[in-house]
């Protein structure tokens, strides 16, 4: 056991460890071998991560803009400089593929440029003599503290979503990344360490929801975000709205990839792979319902099964395969049941990912190869849930306005895809579909980071969407102030602007109250 990892909290620029800490195994999903421990941090510590992190926010909040993001700018080279090393990490326990690992990284590195214009997107407004002698200003200010929480499947990118936007802004941090996932933060929080990003402005602490159950109860903890599933994306809003904290949740997913008549077929084949197979199908952007009208619905399944049964499978670390295993022996579980169940609801197994060919290290990982379901109809449960594997269920629709009509009534609107030449189409899919991301011919649909990302319905609990110029959104007030400039007493012998307000608001039958 000696090589084997101890995940540290981050707490107030130091790695730390509780005495007599309790633990979970930390496991390689592409062996399943255990490759460490993580802290399931006392209620101690996560309130001394927020004491921590109240206490750096007071000065950070009063740090120049232009030296905050000086640290973010500082941290994007050292990302830069660090890359492999961060993806490993990412590759290691997450187990996403290593060249999807390092698109991630590199993903957070442009989110990051994002950030680094806080001095340009986070200027207010002005407006001068909104009433005789008075100025409006908006001004947007930091909150406080903010938690954050990490779904497994993207340690990286949340982190990117999330922090860089908090901390230019002014605010503080405490981040808990998920117990499958942790590496990726050990390796960034030393980086933040490296950069001299104050001690207390992120912390980092391990745990399950009790971390988060324990920031609802205390009042230095302004608001809390999250990606991860709809469960506990309403639970947090429910509990956060009991207390009044600020919330921004990314939920689940279930999305459609529509095919046309007119779709290009080497395009929407490469496409519908990348998509339900990249990450193992572990994407809230992958697409998981295939949508064919009839007349190429035969062509689809044919090519695409060809296509599916070139997909290789095998440890994350090797650059020759495509796609590596699932989270967990649980999500393997979960998914193998999720196939029993289109099999029991008389859906059509074309291509069974049971139990694929392994190399002999990898024996005991958890894999399920590409899979593919036919003739899926909409009320089967593998139509209806949110399957987080490589599981794609290929559906026959009648044409766009069925397809339309199929993602209204799905209770999450993430993102949704149709393939088609046709532009009038493709403006009624952007216009009609019921989802928060749309993609044209392309089938991941995730937005390019100068863009905001965010679904909507039970995709997105509340408003505020990450990334983007409306990334900042979230992590800040708009605090509006009414001035009016008066002449110290004793400097002129009259103020009449003053007066002059209060004359003409108080005239006739309306009083305004800013003379009052
Ligand atoms: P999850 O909801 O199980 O866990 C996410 C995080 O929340 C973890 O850190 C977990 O410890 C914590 N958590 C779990 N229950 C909690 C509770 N009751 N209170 C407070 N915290 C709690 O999700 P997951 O399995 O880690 O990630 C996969 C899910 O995330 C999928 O549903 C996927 O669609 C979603 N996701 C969404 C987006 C998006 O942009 N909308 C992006 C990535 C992942």
């Amino acid at each position: 056991m000696s090589d084997q990892i101890r995940i540290k909290n981050l707490i107030d620029g130091k790695w730390v460890t509780e005495e007599n800490e309790q633990t979970v195994p930390l496991y390689n999903p592409s062996t399943g071998a255990q490759i460490g421990e993580v802290p399931l941090s006392s209620q101690a510590t996560v309130e001394a991560a927020v004491k921590s992190s109240h206490a750096a926010y007071l000065k950070w909040r009063k740090t120049p803009i232009g030296k905050r993001v000086g640290y973010i700018f500082a941290l994007h080279t050292a990302m830069q400089n660090n890359l492999e090393k961060l993806a490993e990490s990412i590759a290691v326990d997450q187990a996403k593929h290593i060249a999807e690992a390092r698109g991630e990284v590199q993903r957070v590195i442009e989110i990051l440029e994002i950030a680094c214009n806080a001095p340009a997107l986070l200027q207010g407004e002005t407006l001068d003599n909104i009433a005789t002698g008075i100025t409006g200003r908006v001004t947007r200010q930091p909150l406080g503290v903010f938690g954050g929480v990490a779904p497994f499947n993207f340690p990286a990118l949340v982190f990117g979503w999330f922090i860089p936007f908090a901390i230019a802004a002014g605010n503080a941090f405490v981040f808990k990344p998920s117990m499958e996932s942790p590496l990726f933060m050990q390796v960034m929080g030393q980086l933040m360490i490296d950069v001299g990003i104050p001690d207390g402005v992120v912390n980092i602490v391990y745990g399950e929801r009790e971390v988060v159950e324990s920031w609802y109860q205390l009042p230095e903890v302004v608001g809390v975000c999250l990606v991860g599933s709809s469960p506990t994306a309403k639970s947090i809003a429910e509990a956060c709205g009991k207390v009044a904290k600020k919330t921004m949740l990314l939920g689940g997913a279930k999305n459609y990839l529509v095919a046309l008549e007119d779709a290009q077929i080497d395009l929407l084949i490469t496409n519908i792979i990348q998509s339900g197979y990249g990450s193992a199908g572990q994407r809230c952007l992958a697409s998981s319902i295939i949508a064919v009208v009839p007349s190429l619905y035969d062509t689809v399944i044919e090519r695409l099964v060809e296509a599916a049964k070139k997909v290789t499978v095998g440890d994350a670390m090797n650059p020759d395969i495509f796609m590596g295993p699932v989270i967990s022996a649980r999500a393997k579980e979960r998914i193998e049941g999720h196939i029993e169940s289109g099999i029991k609801e008389g859906a059509n197994l074309v291509l069974d990912g049971r139990n694929p060919e392994l190399p002999e290290a990898n024996k005991n990982g958890y894999f399920i190869g590409p899979t593919i379901f036919t003739d899926v109809t909409p009320c089967m449960e593998i139509a209806q849930v949110e399957i987080f594997g490589p599981v794609l269920s290929v559906m026959k629709i009648n044409d766009l306005d069925d397809a339309i009509d199929l993602i209204r009534k799905q209770p999450t609107g993430n993102g949704a895809c149709l393939f088609t030449q046709n532009m009038y189409y493709a403006e009624q899919f952007m216009a009609d579909a019921d989802v928060g991301m749309v993609g044209i011919n392309v089938g991941v649909c995730a937005p390019h980071p100068y863009m905001p990302f965010g679904g909507i319905k039970e995709s997105l609990v509340g408003n505020n969407k990450v990334q983007g110029k409306e990334g900042f959104d979230f992590f800040t007030q708009n605090k509006v102030s009414t001035i009016r400039v008066v002449a110290p007493s004793g400097l002129l012998s009259s103020d009449s602007t003053t007066e002059e307000a209060v004359t003409v608001t108080s005239k006739g039958n309306v009083r305004s109250c800013i003379a009052s």
